[in-house]
C-alpha cells in the first residue's frame, strides 16, 4: 500500500443526500483539498460532486471501508468560511442536511465533474483597438454582412468572446487573427479564476491603454445622461443608508413610483466607488423584472466593464449561470442582480444587500429547501455586518412589525418621484348596484370600465386589466346534469384553454381535447363557467373596438424570452390594453398607462388562509401603482360585490399604514404570525387516510419531546387540493411563541419521524406562507 495510514488525510464531505451527515473519504496528503473545495467522490455505484467541510487526521469509519476522493476541483477557489456558515445556518434553521442545502445552491454545471475542465478553461476575448475603430467597417467589402456584424459587435461592447464571435461568423477566428496582425484588435486571455483587475488597468498594453481610456472617457461623457435630482425623501434615505455602520437593516417604504430604484443606484454607486472590491447583491422577485433592472444598472454603471454586473436566475442557460456564479465567487462581479436563488451566491466581498419588493411571496422557495430569500438576506447582512435594504410599497407584516419593534430603520418615500405624477384615484365599481340599475356589462366587464377603456383609447393612453386567473374559463360544465370537467389525477377541475382547444389541469399538467358533448348525459350544450385572461382578452377585443389588446400570463410567455418581447411592445406603445395576471402587476415602470381595471378580486377576501388579505392588498396596491407613473392622471377601477369592505377602503385611500396596523392588531389578537412562529409537517400518501394516520402518529411523538411543551399542535387536515397526481396530501401545523422552542422541537422530532412508515414522502417547512 502506497499511503501509510498514520499519515493519511481524511476529508468530511457534504453530499446532496437526505441523510443529515457528512461522508468521510481518504485523500492523498500531498494534494489534500481545503475546506470549501469541490471534490468528486465515489458514492454507491456512482461518482458525485461533494463539498469538503473538514480536513482531519482521523476518521471514525474503519479504514478499509473508506474510499478515496477521485478528483479535487483545484480550479475553483474554495467557498469562503462565511459561505459555509450560511449554508450551515440555512440547514439548521430549515431542518435539512448541510449537503441538501449547499450543493443545490451551486450551479448545476459545477456539480458535474466532467464539465470542470471546460468551465474553468481560460476565456479568449477580442477587444477592438483605436486603429480598428478607425479602419472598420470602411475597410470591409460592402456585401460582407457577416463580417460587418462581427465588426459591429466588437465596436458595441468592451470585448467579444471567441465563442460569440464564431456565432456571428463561422470563420471569425481566422478573420480576427488577421485583424490582430493589423493592430485592429487585441486578444485577451482571461483566467476565469483570476481576481478582477482594479479599475483602469484592464488593458495589458500601457500605451494602448492610455489612448483607449482617453477615447473611452470621451465616449462616456458624450453618453452620460444627467442624474435626476433626488427628492428630499430620496436624499434622506440615501444618506441614512450610506452613513450606516455595521449591520443595519432598513425598510424602504416607498409608494409605487417613488423612485426606490434611484435610491438603490445612488447607494451602490457611493459604496462601489469608495471600495474597489465591494460587491453588492440586489434581489428582485421575478425573472421578468431582471431585464428592466439590469438595463438601469448597466446604464448607470457604464464605466465599469461588462463583466462587473452579472445576473443570476433560473432562466439562464447552465453555462451562463455557472459563469456568472463564478464571477461573483471570484470577486470579479461587483453587482449581482438576481432572483431568490442569488441569495445563496458566494460573494467574498459582499458589502450591501438590496431586496426589492421584499413583501413578494416569490422570495419563498416552494420546493426542496423551502427558504425565504428575504430572511436569509437579513441573516447574511448580520453575519457580515453590512447594511440590508428592504424596499416595498406594501411591506410584509413581518418586516413592518420589525420596524415597530425598533429593529429595522424606517425610510419613507411618501410621494412619487416624477414631478406631477400623483398616486391614481381608486374607484370601486359596485357590481350589484350596476346590475340593479340595469347597466349593461359584457362578459363581466362593467359598463363603467368599458367606457373608461374607450376614453383612454381615444386619448392614446394605455390601460391595464388585471385578473388573477389564466386560461379561458376555470370550469367546463353541463347544465343538464351538473357534470364539471375534472382532472383524472387530481381533486381539481380542469381549466379550459381556448387557443390550444384543450382542457388543462393547472396542478399536474394533464391535458385533453375539449369534448363535443357531456360525457355523462350526452348534452351538446356544455359551456365554460367563469372567466380567465383568455376570455377577458376576447371580450375586450369585442367591447372596445379598434383597441390593440395584448395578454401577458404564464401561457402567453411560455417560450424563453417571449415575456421580454411582450413587455417591450407595451413600452413601445404598440399595445392599447394589456390584460394579464400578477405578472403585469409587479414592478414594471409603464410610462403610458393611465387606467387600471381590476376584475374578480373578491374571491381572495374570504379565503381560509389568514395571509390572503395581506397578499390581496399588496397585489392591488402594486397593480394600481402601474397607473399614472409619468404624469398622466391615473385611475383605478376595482369591480366588486363588496364595495364597503375595509380592505378596498384602505386601498382607495392608499392607506398601507392603516391597513398594516389594523391587520397586525388582528394577528396579535388571534395569535398569528408574526406573533407566533409556525412550522408545517406535510405528508403525501397513496390514500388520504394514510397521510392523516402518519400525521397523527407524528403528533403523538411530540409528547416525548420536552421542548414541545411550549408548542401548540393543530389537527392534521387535508390540503385544499387534496389529491395531485394520484397522491393524497395532508398537513399538520405546529406553532410556538418561542422560536427557540419550535426549533428545538423540530430538531428532536426529525429522527423520530424517520422511523415512521406508511407514507410516500413527508417534509417539514419552517415559516410556511401557505397555510
Ligand atoms: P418604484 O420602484 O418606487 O415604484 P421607480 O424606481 O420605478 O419607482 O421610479 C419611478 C420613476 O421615477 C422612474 O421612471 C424613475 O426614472 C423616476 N425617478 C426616480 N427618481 C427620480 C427623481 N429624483 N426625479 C425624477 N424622476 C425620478
Ligand atoms: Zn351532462
Ligand atoms: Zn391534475
Amino acid at each position: 500500500m502506497r499511503v501509510n495510514d498514520l499519515t493519511s488525510t481524511y476529508v468530511r464531505v457534504a453530499l446532496d443526500h437526505p441523510l443529515p451527515t457528512l461522508f468521510d473519504y481518504r485523500c492523498d496528503p500531498a494534494s489534500a483539498p481545503k475546506p470549501g473545495m469541490l471534490v468528486s467522490v465515489p458514492f454507491g455505484k456512482r461518482h458525485v460532486v461533494g463539498l469538503v467541510m473538514e480536513v482531519t487526521a482521523h476518521s471514525d469509519v474503519a479504514v478499509d471501508r473508506l474510499k478515496s476522493v477521485d478528483v479535487v476541483c483545484t480550479a475553483c477557489p474554495p467557498l469562503p468560511e462565511n459561505w459555509l456558515q450560511l449554508a450551515q445556518f440555512a440547514a439548521d434553521y430549515y431542518q435539512r442536511g448541510i449537503g441538501e442545502v449547499a450543493l443545490p445552491a451551486l450551479p448545476q454545471a459545477l456539480r458535474d465533474a466532467s464539465r470542470w475542465a471546460r468551465l474553468f478553461a481560460p476565456e479568449e476575448r477580442y477587444r477592438l483597438l483605436s486603429a480598428g475603430h478607425a479602419a472598420l467597417p470602411d475597410a470591409l467589402p460592402a456585401r460582407a454582412s457577416a463580417l460587418r456584424r462581427l465588426a459591429q459587435a466588437l465596436a458595441q461592447s468592451d470585448s467579444l468572446s471567441a465563442v460569440d464571435a464564431r456565432a456571428l461568423h463561422p470563420k471569425a477566428s481566422a478573420t480576427l487573427d488577421a485583424w490582430q496582425a493589423k493592430g485592429w484588435v487585441a486578444l485577451d486571455v482571461i483566467d476565469p479564476a483570476a481576481p478582477r483587475p482594479a479599475q483602469g488597468d484592464t488593458h495589458p498594453n500601457p500605451q494602448e491603454s492610455a489612448q483607449e481610456s482617453a477615447q473611452e472617457s470621451a465616449q462616456e461623457s458624450a453618453q452620460a445622461t444627467p442624474l435626476p435630482t433626488l427628492t428630499d425623501e430620496q436624499a434622506a434615505a440615501v444618506d441614512a443608508i450610506r452613513d450606516a455602520q455595521g449591520f443595519a437593516p432598513f425598510l424602504l417604504h416607498g409608494v409605487t413610483g417613488s423612485g426606490k430604484t434611484e435610491v438603490y443606484l445612488r447607494v451602490l454607486a457611493g459604496l462601489l466607488a469608495a471600495n474597489p472590491h465591494a460587491q453588492a447583491l440586489v434581489l428582485v422577485p421575478e425573472i421578468n423584472l431582471t431585464p428592466q433592472f439590469e438595463a438601469a444598472f448597466r446604464a448607470r454603471f457604464a464605466s465599469m466593464d461588462d463583466t462587473a454586473i452579472v445576473t443570476l436566475h433560473s432562466g439562464l442557460a447552465e453555462g451562463e449561470r455557472a459563469h456568472n456564479w463564478f464571477a461573483a465567487h471570484t470577486g470579479r462581479a461587483r453587482i449581482v442582480l438576481g432572483t431568490r436563488l442569488a441569495v445563496l451566491a458566494s460573494l467574498p466581498h459582499l458589502s450591501i444587500i438590496v431586496v426589492d419588493e421584499e413583501h413578494d411571496p416569490a422570495y419563498k422557495q416552494q420546493e426542496g429547501l423551502r427558504y425565504s430569500a428575504r430572511d436569509l438576506a437579513i441573516w447574511r447582512a448580520k453575519q457580515l455586518g453590512v447594511p440590508v435594504v428592504l424596499g416595498s410599497a406594501t411591506p410584509s407584516l413581518e418586516s413592518w412589525w420589525q420596524v415597530d419593534q425598533g429593529r429595522y430603520g424606517r425610510l419613507t418615500l411618501s410621494r412619487r418621484a416624477v414631478a406631477d405624477a400623483a398616486l391614481p384615484t381608486v374607484r370601486l365599481v359596485d357590481l350589484e348596484d350596476e346590475r340593479r340599475r340595469g347597466r349593461a356589462s359584457v362578459e363581466g366587464l362593467s359598463g363603467l370600465l368599458i367606457a373608461a377603456l374607450k376614453t383612454r383609447l381615444e386619448r392614446g393612453e394605455q390601460s391595464l386589466v388585471f385578473l388573477n386567473r389564466r386560461g379561458y374559463a376555470p370550469q367546463l360544465a353541463c347544465d343538464a346534469c351538473g357534470w364539471v370537467a375534472g382532472c383524472p389525477r387530481c381533486s381539481a377541475y380542469v381549466v379550459l384553454h381556448k387557443p390550444e382547444r384543450a382542457l388543462r389541469c393547472h396542478h399536474c399538467g394533464w391535458e385533453s381535447r375539449i369534448p363535443r358533448s357531456c360525457p355523462e348525459c350526452g348534452n351538446v350544450d356544455i359551456a365554460p363557467l367563469g372567466r380567465g385572461t383568455q376570455r377577458v382578452e376576447e371580450a375586450l377585443a369585442g367591447a372596445v373596438p379598434g383597441a390593440r389588446v395584448l395578454r401577458i400570463d404564464a401561457d402567453s410567455t411560455r417560450r424563453k424570452g417571449s415575456a421580454q418581447a411582450l413587455f417591450s411592445d407595451v413600452h413601445a406603445g404598440e399595445v392599447d390594453i394589456l390584460v394579464g395576471t400578477q405578472m403585469i402587476a409587479k414592478g414594471h415602470d409603464f410610462r403610458r398607462v393611465s387606467l387600471v381595471g381590476v376584475l374578480n378580486a373578491d374571491t381572495a377576501l374570504f379565503s381560509h388562509d389568514f395571509r390572503a388579505s395581506e397578499r390581496l392588498f399588496a397585489q392591488l396596491m402594486q397593480v394600481s401603482g402601474r397607473a399614472g407613473r409619468a404624469g398622466l392622471p391615473g385611475e383605478v377601477l376595482v369591480q366588486t360585490r363588496y364595495p364597503t369592505h375595509a380592505l378596498y377602503h384602505a386601498l382607495a385611500r392608499h392607506d398601507y399604514v392603516g391597513f398594516a396596523n389594523s391587520t397586525l392588531a388582528e394577528r396579535r389578537d388571534a395569535h398569528l404570525p408574526p406573533f407566533v412562529y409556525q412550522a408545517m409537517l406535510r405528508a403525501e400518501g397513496r390514500t388520504l387516510d394514510a397521510a392523516l394516520a402518519f400525521l397523527q402518529q407524528a403528533a403523538a411523538l411530540l409528547t416525548e419531546i420536552p421542548a414541545a411543551s411550549r408548542v401548540t399542535v393543530y389537527d392534521a387536515v387535508p390540503l385544499t387540493i387534496v389529491k395531485v397526481m394520484h397522491v393524497h396530501r395532508a398537513q399538520l401545523l405546529v406553532e410556538s411563541a418561542s422560536r427557540a422552542a419550535l426549533q428545538a422541537t423540530l430538531r428532536a422530532w426529525q429522527p423520530a419521524l424517520r422511523t415512521l412508515k406508511g407514507v410516500l414522502r413527508w417534509s417539514i417547512e419552517v415559516d410556511p406562507l401557505d397555510i
